[in-house]
Order: structure tokens, then sequence, then C-alpha cells
């Protein structure tokens, strides 16, 4: 087959299946063209896209700015590598620490990178300015969490299908109950080698749990009073998704480390960042970190388009107000309807549980009807579906997409 031969849904998915690692279960749809809340399908079927890449595309597909900046700077300079300075990531450093309120940023790639760099950050500065003896530092991670994929960050997940068969893993790290203070102040008590907290301000992956109110600026005050770093990994639920521009904006707490990745290139392209104060990244030092691509010019350049389409189109005002009015429509259809137990979410990060067994492939059907109706979402640990539309959709978007949702749940009721 000419490599360049449109192919079929099928043709395509048998390629992967042939000669692609078997590391995923995608939704059985083939895209080839994106554009704003649009996704279609190699036969040229249109669907709303309700996953944004995991929260990649907040800003929506192709967004012309974003992709502009990154044409323009691919064809001017793409990588130097940090042996030498480029004449962009001052730049983009200066214009993310003042929007985040920041001293300085780690630039990466990969959201996994970037956790796995403020798990470094954390640990060097517990030996460096707190004085934990080496190789003791511990940090409190939450049950349920999720921060990628890395050796290092699924020995803390209590996934076993992340986690099996990939050991001996990384020790280090004490796992509590999300949304426990009670937890965190114990293991906070009882330890006196303690470096940080790692934290989702919202369980994304696992299924959109949601903290008790006041549970992250509690959380916060606990990690001030024992000397604990704070950190936010706000890959998912950053850069507004939740209607805020962070997710602890809602409660205006400020992380020591905050953890960015996903719609900081607006899925354009691979950015991440670590955001810290100059006390705690002043550890950081020559050669003690690094990443060939992290902090190019073409992420610098996407990176801070990225941004500004976040800005200029309001795009956290759009996520909390299209949020309110996807809860309030579910719930007025959720009491009539055996199926779905609840609605739940922040702004544009939403779920809904559906009533039946975790292993039961309910969810995975809602999903497959969804896309045959023009909608694409995919479930989330068993028996939740996962609602995250691009930030740019607008209201009459948003009304179409709960009819047919509601009109696909219909359809299993009977
Ligand atoms: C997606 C995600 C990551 C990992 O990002 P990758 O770019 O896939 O490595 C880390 N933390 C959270 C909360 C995420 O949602």
């Amino acid at each position: 087959m000419a490599v360049l031969e449109n192919l079929t849904s099928q043709q395509a998915i048998d390629l992967e299946n042939k000669h692609g690692a078997h590391n995923y279960h995608p939704l059985p749809v083939v895209l080839s063209r994106g554009e704003g809340v649009y996704v279609w399908d190699v036969e040229g079927k249109k669907y709303y896209d309700f996953l944004s890449a995991y929260s990649a595309v907040n800003q929506g597909h192709c967004h012309p700015k974003i992709i502009g900046a990154m044409m323009h700077q691919a064809q001017t300079l793409t990588l130097t590598s940090r042996a030498f300075y480029n004449d962009m990531l001052g730049t983009y450093e200066e214009y993310v620490t003042s929007m985040f309120g920041f001293d300085k940023l780690l630039p990466m790639n990969t959201g996994a990178e970037a956790v796995e760099t403020a798990l470094k950050i954390c640990r060097r500065w517990a030996y460096q300015k707190k004085g934990i003896p080496e190789n003791q530092a511990k940090i409190i991670v939450c049950e349920n969490n999720f921060h990628g994929r890395t050796t290092t960050i699924i020995s803390f997940s209590n996934d076993p299908v992340a986690k099996k068969d990939y050991g001996p893993y990384t020790e280090g790290f004490i796992k509590i109950e999300y949304d426990n203070l009670q937890a965190l102040e114990h293991t906070l008590e009882s330890h006196s080698d303690i470096a940080g907290f790692l934290v989702e301000p919202i369980q994304g992956e696992a299924g959109v749990y949601v903290p008790s109110e006041g549970y992250l600026t509690a959380a916060k005050a606990l990690c001030e009073k024992h000397n604990v770093l704070f950190i936010a990994d706000e890959v998912q639920t950053g850069i507004a998704r939740t209607g805020k521009l962070l997710a602890v904006d809602h409660e205006d707490v400020k992380p020591d480390i905050l953890v960015l990745g996903k719609a900081l290139s607006g899925g354009a392209y691979p950015v991440s960042a670590v955001l810290a104060n100059d006390p705690i990244m002043e550890v950081i030092t020559p050669g003690s970190h690094g990443s060939t691509f992290g902090g190019n010019p073409v992420a610098a350049a996407v990176g801070i388009a990225a941004l500004e389409v976040v800005k200029e189109e309001q795009l956290a005002e759009n996520a909390m107000e299209l949020g309110q009015v996807f809860r309030e429509e579910l719930n007025k259809f959720i009491p009539s309807c055996d199926l779905v137990q609840s609605v739940r979410g922040k702004g544009l990060l939403n779920a809904i549980v559906i009533n039946d067994t975790e292993d039961s492939s309910t969810a995975w059907d809602i999903c497959m009807a969804l896309r045959d109706n023009g909608l694409l979402a995919k479930p989330t640990h068993g028996n939740i579906i996962r609602f995250a539309p691009p930030l740019v959709m607008n209201h009459e978007q948003l009304l179409d997409c709960v009819s047919i949702i509601i009109k696909t749940l219909r359809e299993f009721e009977k």
C-alpha cells in the first residue's frame, strides 16, 4: 500500500493493531481532521470532541493563532538544545511566570516529565533547604492518583493495570486517602522526613473526583505548618479547564510547585513546565536536570500563543458558564433516568456515573452509541464517562451536545 494513499477506518485500525504496541484500547473511530470543537473521521463523518485529548485541546483543534505561531517558528528555528541560548525561551519564561505568578519556570515536554521534575526539585529542596538526611525524603501522594507513566510515577499508583509487573518500584512515597485532611495531618505529624505533598486539585483520570470545598486551602495550610512543599499537578485541571485559569484558583491557593502540561500548547505540541519561586527553584543547578527538547523555540512560541488564546477568548469564563449549564441540564434529566447515577465536575471537566458495576461494558457501549450519534467521549475507570469538550464551545453547541447525550442515554433505557 502506498504510504500516502487514503485509508479507510478499518485499514487504519488494522495497521495500528498489526504494527503498533497494544498499550491503548481506543474507541474505534479514525480521525483525520479537526477544527475548533469538531473532528472528522476518514469517511468524512463529523463529531463533537468531548475528550479534547484529555484536556490538551482546550483552545480547540488547530487553533489558527497557535498553528500560525508554530508554523512561523518551525520555519525559523526549531531546536538548539539548551547547550546554547535561543531567542524564544526567555520571552516565554517571562510570559508564563508573570501570568501564573512565580519567579521561575523549568521547561519540559510531557506531563510525566514535569511531574518527575517537580519530585526531583522537591527532594533536592528537602535535603538542601529543609535538612532532611540524605535519601530519607518522603513525598505524600493520594490514592487513585494519576500523574503519568514513568517508572517512579507508577511506583506510587494504586492502579494495578498501570503498575503490575513493572517493579522494582521507586521508594519514598506515602499514600493517603484523597480529600481526607485527617489523613494528611496525621501523616505530617507522625513523620519528620516529609518533603512534599503531591496532589491533583481534581482527580481527573480517577473519574473527575472534586474534593470537598476547603480541602485544598486546609491542605496547603497543613503543608505550610510542617514546612512541606504543596505540589499541584494541574496538567489536566489547569489552563481554564475548570472555569478558572488554575483549579487551585477556586480556593485562592498558591502551590509551592505548579505542574503544567497538556493545554499549555493547546494540543499542538508536547509542552510542559514546572513553576516555583526562587528559594525552591534555585536548588536546580547547571547539569543537575535537563531535556534535549525542553524549552525549544517551537514549544516557546506555541506556549505563548496557546496562553494568549486562553486570555483573549476568555476560556476560563466560558468554561465556568457552560459547565454550569451542562450540569444543570443533565441534573434535570437524571431523575427520569435509571441509567445515570449522577453528574459531577467543575467548569468543563465533568463526568457522569453510570448505574452499573465497574466491570460492566455499559459505559463503553454508551460511548459507542454517542459516537454513532456524533459525539466522542471515553469511559474512565469502568462505569464513569468523562465529558471535557474544547473550551471554545459556544452555548448553542453545548445545548446540541446535551441533547445528543440525553437522546443516547434514552436509547439505553429501553
Ligand atoms: C495527563 C496527565 C499527566 C501526564 O501527562 P503526559 O503528557 O501524558 O505525560 C500527569 N498528570 C495529570 C494530572 C494528567 O492528567
